[in-house]
């Protein structure tokens, strides 16, 4: 099961202050990776490609970081230096969300280089 161990690798590396949904979906799709509900605080992955299989283990790592920071960045983005939520409406992804995102790659990559 990845979704335990997604959950287990955030808490390493950031505490949220709402909780969220995980969904690990095998529906086949071709270009969607994941999805982030706002409404339900849900975030949602796609494991499986429709002509590829599984998708590889890093890349859904990568996704689920990615509808994360979607997640933050409606949830909590005063911990991350903004007064407000910067989402333009009609953008996919505010400069918040870019700064969310990267913060969380670095902190990753730091739990990974100290355990190497
Ligand atoms: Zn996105």
């Amino acid at each position: 099961m990845i979704a335990p161990l997604f959950l287990q690798r955030l808490e390493r590396i950031h505490a949220c202050r709402v909780e969220f949904d995980l969904d690990i979906n095998t529906r086949p799709t071709t270009h969607v990776l994941g999805g982030y509900y706002r409404s339900r605080r849900l975030v949602r992955i796609y494991t499986h490609d429709t002509r590829d299989g599984r998708r590889p283990f890093r890349e859904l790592f990568e996704t689920f970081l990615h509808e994360v920071a979607h997640h933050l960045e409606y949830t909590e983005p005063q911990t991350f230096h903004a007064k407000v939520c910067h989402r333009v409406p009609g953008r996919m992804h505010s400069q918040l969300f870019w700064r969310i995102l990267g913060e969380l790659k670095f902190r990753w990559a730091e739990v990974v280089a100290r355990h190497r």
